[in-house]
């Protein structure tokens, strides 16, 4: 672990991965101190983060260690020189995670889900300069996540960070919350000051998962990770399955393909491909303008002969020609539904 990790200028210019890790639940002072022993000897860890006040779907689980484990919490960061982190869900947590010298706070995705809780949190905060990282709601809704932050930067807060810990699904998945990175991707857009990072522990639900996951969020240029560790994860009170070891995530860091920022000469390359895909745009919106034309010629002659806008056995037919297409063509089929999808969402306007 290097000594000197500053927060702050990570938050201004992250030109390093940031790795956050420990414990999700701090537990006993020997299981934090231990964990934060392996993960001393990761270079790329520099904030250990531990669970002290766990939100649970049952109140029978186990809710949390409470106040003394932010002792145990400063001892590890004497001890190994990490910065550390916490989540806090009410005005309460905040004042004693202050109180107890903690660096750096999250917001978890059951409390980023309610406005009034957040906005709590922020009336709180208002004045201090705490980093503070904000997880996606447990639903894929961007606002909300939007929402949470804004109301944390109108309290003057000015390190804020997101962390993707994907959403859960009604569908059954692999994942235990499924990623969807065109939402963080988004988050980014509409807020370039704001960090983003992946917890893929969460994402994943079980350690078999975690290296694919990983790398996959690099890919998509994440710049910063949460994993949970655990010195004996088996026996882990909360999150059994998804915590790994402190050695088990060397391993799993060391065999990451981290891809590099562009340089000069891929921006040359990428140039290329670049103009080549602009002019592939403009042909496809130009035909997508060539079809709705036609659907408001279809539209008229409907409306002249009283026949209903939308015709199922067409629609049906379109699709599966368009997809049988597409499969031939090398294009997955999802991608072809989701396209004739809002096609022909938009053809129906058209004629209405
Ligand atoms: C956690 O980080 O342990 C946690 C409770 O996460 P989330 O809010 O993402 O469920
Ligand atoms: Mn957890």
């Amino acid at each position: 672990m290097s000594e000197s990790f500053d927060i702050r200028k990570w938050f201004k210019n992250p030109d390093e991965l940031l790795v956050i890790s420990g414990p999700c639940s701090v537990e006993s002072r020997e299981q934090l101190l231990k964990t934060a022993e392996g993960l001393s000897k990761i270079d790329q860890v520099k904030v250990l983060r531990g669970g002290i006040w766990k939100p649970r779907t049952r109140p029978e689980a186990f809710e949390g260690i409470g106040e003394k484990g932010l002792l145990w919490m400063g001892e590890a960061k004497e001890r190994y020189g990490f910065l550390t982190m916490t989540e806090v869900a009410v005005p309460e947590h905040v004042e004693l995670a202050l109180k107890y010298g903690i660096d750096i706070l999250w917001i978890g995705a059951r409390t980023v889900v309610n406005p009034f809780s957040v906005q709590e949190l922020a009336d709180c905060l208002k004045g201090c300069d705490i980093p503070v990282f904000v997880k996606n709601p447990i639903a894929p809704d961007l606002k909300l996540w939007l929402g949470a932050i804004e109301r944390l930067s109108g309290a003057g807060l000015a390190c804020l960070g997101g962390i993707h810990r994907g959403f859960s699904a009604i569908e059954e998945s692999r994942y235990r919350n499924a990623p969807v990175w065109d939402i963080p991707i988004e988050l980014k857009r509409l807020c370039p000051d704001i960090q983003i990072i992946t917890d893929v522990s969460h994402i994943c639900g079980c350690r078999e998962l975690l290296q694919e996951v990983a790398q996959e969020a690099l890919n998509f240029g994440t710049i910063g990770f949460m994993i949970e560790s655990h010195c004996n994860p088996e026996k882990a009170l909360t999150d059994a399955n998804q915590q790994i070891t402190p050695e088990s995530l060397k391993n799993a860091l060391d065999k990451l393909v981290v891809r590099k920022k562009m340089v000069d000469k891929d921006e040359v390359i990428l140039k290329n491909f670049r103009s080549e895909i602009d002019v592939i745009d403009d042909e496809i919106l130009n035909l997508v303008a060539k079809r709705m034309n036609v659907s408001e010629q279809i539209g008229k002659f409907k409306k002249e002969h009283k026949v209903t806008v939308l015709q199922m056995d067409r629609w049906t037919k379109v699709l599966e020609k368009n997809i049988n297409k597409g499969l031939n063509l090398g294009l997955d089929e999802e991608t072809v539904k989701q396209i004739f999808e809002i096609i022909h969402k938009g053809s129906i306007k058209r004629q209405l």
